[in-house]
């Protein structure tokens, strides 16, 4: 199953993806933790990317299409594969296509997570993240005990682009280049909504459910 996860920053993608990959056994394409890493590596992607995270802007369409083109025609992808935070402009989803159906693929289903926006500034100011693995944990609703990670036992930390200022321009981002795939996959008959609700297991059977999965 090829399928793309929708939402704002903050809806809780990455978690819902992260379960899901697990439950379908497919892997979970994050753009935004391709970029992560690259940064924390300190390549040239990453120095590129970090100028537009740091500010709450997306990178260029050009260079994150390539990136996705690269790993969805890798073989583990073959059986189906998961996008978490791609595509985020209505260009990148039409690049999409047009990749996909060079390689006999198509999306099958669009996971809409909605969640105002209020909520989405007082999630991500209260999310502390695994600068190693990428895990996320949230200060009230899924805490840590010594702030280590659980997975891997590293030192957790707040995301550069978890401040504030930089949260208000990833919502403006979301609302003004995002928002507008919601129609484009309504309109091809492949949208489902479903809600992002505080816990974590709630929100997947929402997403279980809406994907006719639920009991597996
Ligand atoms: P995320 O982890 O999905 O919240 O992404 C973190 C940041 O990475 C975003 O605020 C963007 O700056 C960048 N990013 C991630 N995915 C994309 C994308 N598909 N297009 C452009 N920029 C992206």
């Amino acid at each position: 199953m090829n399928l793309i996860l929708l939402g704002a920053p903050g809806a809780g993608k990455g978690t819902q993806a992260t379960g899901l990959s697990e439950i379908l056994n497919i892997p979970h394409i994050s753009t935004g933790e391709i970029f992560r890493d690259n940064i924390r590596r300190n390549t040239e992607l990453g120095k590129l990317a970090d100028t537009y995270i740091s500010k709450g802007e997306l990178v260029p369409d050009n260079v994150t299409v390539q990136i996705v083109k690269d790993r969805i025609s890798q073989k583990d992808c073959s059986k189906g594969f998961i996008l978490d935070g791609f595509p985020r402009t209505i260009a990148q989803a039409e690049m999409l296509e047009d990749i996909l159906t060079t390689e006999g693929k198509s999306i099958d289903k669009v996971v809409n997570i909605v969640i105002d926006d209020e909520a989405v500034v007082k999630r991500l100011s209260n999310r502390i993240v695994c600068p190693s693995c990428g895990e996320t944990y949230h200060l009230e609703f899924n805490p840590v005990e010594d702030n280590k990670c659980k997975k891997c036992g590293e030192q957790l930390v707040h995301r550069d682009d978890d401040k504030p200022d930089v949260i208000r321009n990833r919502i403006a981002a979301y609302h003004r280049q995002t928002e507008p795939l919601v129609e484009f996959y309504r309109g091809k008959g492949k949208l489902m909504n479903v809600l992002s609700e505080s816990s974590i297991e709630e929100s997947l059977q929402n997403t279980l459910y809406a994907l006719g999965l639920k009991g597996i």
